[in-house]
């Protein structure tokens, strides 16, 4: 069985991952380690390794291994960083990162996600470089701050000015920036204090709920 995946997990990468472009080298490692069916829900098993997002309950997704591979290479990772993951969701961005970093604080705001990512991260792979944290990502982590590395794995209309107060000096912040159903990946790098502002193309990304996000829907 789990060498199956193995294979799967190669083909991955070699399909969608470093055909489409991906080149960091310990991005590429990263993502051939981590067991991404351990991520998804037993019936979505088979289907872990195709180049989608899939469904992990309360509405929410795992996002398509191509734009977990993008956004983690535009972090620029090389081992030292202290990241901020807001949107835990299934927890496989967070293992991805916690390969490539020196520790990872991951948020999320649904307990039931919360929860069942903080099991499979802390007790199934039991990361030692993981921080899981319920509540709202939109206020960040001030008490933990600076961070050198921000990810937002949900989309947000506006970029709090809260989240980019916590980013250290030459950090990097990625984040879907948009409306509620298309947005664009926004690169953000603070550099002698001053915030720049790139563009990485188009994503979608369930949307960011929170005191700086977008309110519940009923
Ligand atoms: N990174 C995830 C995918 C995230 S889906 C993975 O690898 O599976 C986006 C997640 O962000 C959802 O689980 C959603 O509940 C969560 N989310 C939305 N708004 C949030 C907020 N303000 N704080 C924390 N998590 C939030």
């Amino acid at each position: 069985m789990n060498q199956r995946f193995e294979s799967e997990r190669k083909k991955m990468v070699d399909e969608h991952i470093i055909r489409r472009g991906i080149t960091d080298e310990r991005v590429i490692e990263a993502m051939l380690k981590v067991p991404r069916e351990l991520f998804v829900e037993e019936a979505f098993q088979e289907k872990a390794y195709g180049d989608h997002p899939l469904p992990i309950g309360c509405g929410q997704t795992i996002s398509q291994p191509f734009m977990v591979a993008l956004m983690t290479q535009y972090l620029k990772l090389s081992g030292t960083e202290r990241v901020l993951e807001i949107g835990t969701g299934s927890g496989y961005q967070a293992a991805v990162l916690a390969e490539l970093a020196q520790k990872v604080y991951t948020i999320e705001r649904i307990k039931i996600l919360f929860e069942k990512a903080q099991k499979i991260l802390l007790e199934k792979i039991r990361y030692k470089n993981i921080i899981t944290v319920l509540g709202d990502g939109t206020l960040g982590l001030p008490n933990f701050a600076p961070f050198d590395r921000i990810i937002v794995t949900a989309a947000s209309s506006d970029v709090p000015k809260i989240l980019t107060d916590q980013l250290a000096e030459n950090g990097i912040l990625v984040v879907p920036k948009g409306d509620k159903f298309i947005q664009t990946l926004t690169i953000i790098t603070r550099r002698d204090g001053e915030l720049i502002t790139q563009d990485a193309g188009g994503c979608v990304f369930v949307p960011l709920i929170g005191k700086y996000g977008w309110k519940e829907e009923n």
